[in-house]
């Protein structure tokens, strides 16, 4: 798909990918600097397809100049690693350690789930199921992060182009937002079918735990302060109206809260029991996805007086504050 943007053409590139999300979208600014935002997982199919819509769009994979990363997501950054060297790599500086993901890096992770899921009173019979932290990354590449932006950065031959820091879904999250016209480059921050899951990661910076979906609530609530006139999203179809697209999240997310508080009403439990309560088919399959998902209610509800968090040794109960 073409979009006409007045001096600005940009391509819509879309790709396969091996996860349940399906289709991933990539974009090609062509500006004065030739621009792919976001860059496909590490697969056979997605770089064929990628090839022969760069094709369609009158180029090849090394012309492009500069790729601009949403987010550090395997389906996101994975065909990188087809890139020339040369070509620039521009992201949030929390990108870069997910993009080498060094021995350290890796074992830090490992270090830091063992720890949160005792704390969450996860089954140690359930504990091997940390392994599928890392099962998506062989999807992703290795590639250094060349140039680190943050909100209110611009970007090279991109003038109208402004960055905003949007964690929750990732901590490196950011959007590509063009100030004259409204139009946003949302990665995964807004789906039009489905709400991005704040998934549960260790702070790059600090010890304290971040609180992705509290992080997710504020970033999206960002935006209904500026004039947006479109979204192209990281998946799935463009979102024409984001302010009303995202009131309906936010009403959304706080029904699911209130599912959670309901089983809070009736006995103190951990993390891990709401999740098997809220999730009973598939927590097993999809363990950080529905911790996480899990985690963020928990969040949400605590922040808000709804519930109390309490150590009992080194798991935490969750308990309904008394009305
Ligand atoms: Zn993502």
């Amino acid at each position: 798909m073409k979009l006409s943007t007045g001096a600005e053409f940009i391509h819509t590139i879309t790709m396969p990918t091996p996860f349940p999300v399906g289709d991933v979208n990539a974009y090609l600014i062509k500006g004065d600097v030739l621009t792919l935002v976001d860059a496909g997982p590490k697969t056979e199919e997605a770089l064929l397809s990628m090839k022969s819509q760069l094709q369609q769009a009158g180029c090849r994979l090394q012309d492009i100049e500069q790729v601009v990363l949403t987010h550090h997501h395997p389906d996101h950054v994975g065909l990188l690693d087809y890139l020339p060297h040369d070509v620039s790599v521009i992201g949030h500086p929390y990108n870069a350690a997910w993009l080498m993901r060094d021995q350290t890096f890796l074992e830090n992770q490992h270090a830091y789930f063992s720890r949160l899921f005792v704390e969450f009173g996860v089954d140690p019979v359930f504990l091997p199921l940390l392994s599928q932290l890392h099962s998506t990354l062989e999807y992703s590449c290795h590639r250094a992060l060349t140039s680190g932006v943050m909100e209110g950065d611009s970007l090279p031959g991109l003038k109208d182009w402004k960055i905003l820091d949007t964690p929750g879904h990732a901590q490196s999250h950011i959007v590509l937002y063009r100030e004259n016209d409204g139009l946003l480059i949302a990665g995964d921050l807004l789906l039009s079918k489905i709400s991005p899951n704040p998934l549960l990661e260790p702070p790059q910076t600090g010890s304290s735990r971040p609180r992705p979906l509290l992080q997710y609530i504020s970033s999206i609530q960002k935006l209904l302060h500026i004039p947006i006139s479109s979204v192209l999203t990281g998946h799935g179809e463009p979102i024409p109206d984001a302010h009303t697209h995202i009131l309906l999240s936010l009403k959304k997310q706080e029904e699911r809260a209130k599912e959670v508080l309901e089983l809070l009403r009736q006995k103190p439990l951990t993390a891990f029991e709401v999740c098997r309560l809220l999730f009973p088919k598939i927590y097993k399959r999809q363990f950080l996805l529905t911790m996480s998902e899990t985690v963020g209610q928990l969040d949400f509800l605590e922040e808000h007086g709804k519930i109390k968090a309490e150590y009992s040794g080194e798991t935490v109960m969750y308990e309904a504050v008394r009305r």
